[in-house]
């Protein structure tokens, strides 16, 4: 007889997510994380509203003489064009932060001039030389690492941090919504900027100049000494991917691209030919949380999964030309030995040690909450 693998009973995350257990009735603790924040942050209800009208009116307050009081990052994504209309709406004076790793798609690019022209929001961006990347990129691929795009993630909140420390500002607003995207399960990927200055050491060529890696002693600086404070606004409203979507779209000329991330190629190779290499896919994250929202149902959802993940030769060539991959060598790297964040250098054990002072960290708002989940605890 086959033996049916668990599934949660609420959502659709089943016993091969990392580190995941399922309460008397069957709901995994994700949907009980999700449910936990919601009430924390009081999502879409009168305490949301309150708490997030109290950080506006803070963030007003003390910007009040400078020409910008706050810093958003924008990919040109849904959730961060939206956000970049709502601190409008709000009153904020923000300024508009992208930094561009040079694998944007075309659309991404357009959506983040056409958003900010229209809001008369000012864009600083931060351009990477590209053979810095397409080496970075090589030395990842050649790891064996699933996380292919670590170097963006910390980079984007490398030059986030610069460039609020620059023009004096103390908040930087993230369009992340743990409602539309869920929380990723812990223990499947990690990265920091030890990770990725590891990785380069050991598998890249070229010297990094204009690559801007965050190494634990800048982090400690932003928070501590420039005491820097992430927000994410999103976590207290209502927010609905398909409405944000249609108002952009109607309002600001915005255009809608397919899929979750797909704004850049990036991330786009990350979830659709690189992690299905190790048995994970990324559609499970944003299907659960649709069918958490009742969004779609569940049973949609689960025969969604079953759908093969769309592999795209245009993009498979876009890589090989990029980086300079000949068919054989591309196929060596797709089927390479695959390793885990374990075997390099990170900054983990130091978080983990440190976990009493990030707790009180947390309880200031320096770390987000995520933050200290995902680091300072020690993953099985
Ligand atoms: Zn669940």
């Amino acid at each position: 007889m086959i033996k049916n693998k668990k599934i949660c009973s609420r959502c659709i995350y089943d016993e091969h997510i990392p580190n995941i257990s399922f309460s008397d009735d069957g709901i995994c603790n994700y949907c009980d994380q999700i449910d936990f924040l919601k009430k924390e942050f009081g999502t879409g209800k009168k305490k949301g509203h309150k708490l997030l009208k109290n950080l506006i009116n803070k963030i007003k307050k003390e910007g009040q003489s400078k020409k910008y009081d706050c810093v958003i990052g924008v990919s040109g994504g849904t959730d961060s064009s939206y956000l970049l209309m709502k601190a409008k709406e709000w009153g904020l004076k923000p300024l508009a932060v992208h930094y561009d790793n040079t694998w944007n798609t075309a659309t991404a690019s357009m959506n983040i001039a056409k958003v900010t022209k229209y809001l008369d929001i000012d864009l600083f961006t931060y351009v990477i030389d590209n053979k810095e990347v397409n080496d970075m990129k090589l030395s990842f691929l050649r790891s064996g690492v699933p996380e292919f795009d670590a170097d963006t993630d910390i980079a984007f909140v490398q030059i986030l941090r610069q460039v609020a420390a620059n023009k004096k500002i103390k908040y930087i607003l993230e369009g992340h919504s743990f409602i539309t995207e869920g929380i990723s399960p812990v223990g499947s990927n990690y990265f920091d900027g030890g990770y990725v200055a590891d990785i380069h050491k050991k598998f890249g060529k070229l010297k990094m100049k204009s690559y801007p890696n965050m190494t634990f002693f800048q982090f400690m600086k932003w928070i501590l000494l420039y005491r820097q404070k992430f927000i994410r606004p999103l976590w207290y409203i209502d927010y609905s991917k398909e409405e944000a979507q249609k108002i952009l779209i109607e309002k600001t000329g915005w255009q809608y691209y397919d899929g979750h991330h797909l704004e850049n190629r990036a991330s786009w190779f990350t979830h659709t030919l690189w992690l299905p290499r190790y048995g994970t896919d990324f559609r499970y994250l944003s299907l659960a949380a649709k069918v958490r929202n009742n969004k779609i149902k569940r049973l949609t959802a689960l025969k969604e999964m079953k759908k093969p993940i769309i592999e795209s030769t245009m993009l498979i060539n876009y890589v090989k030309k990029r980086l300079d991959l000949n068919h054989n060598e591309y196929k060596s790297i797709m089927n390479g030995t695959k390793r885990t964040w374990r075997g390099f250098k990170t900054y983990k054990k130091r978080f983990e040690i440190l976990k009493p002072i990030f707790y009180i960290l947390m309880k200031l708002n320096l770390v987000p909450v995520t933050f200290y989940q995902k680091y300072c605890n020690k993953i099985d």
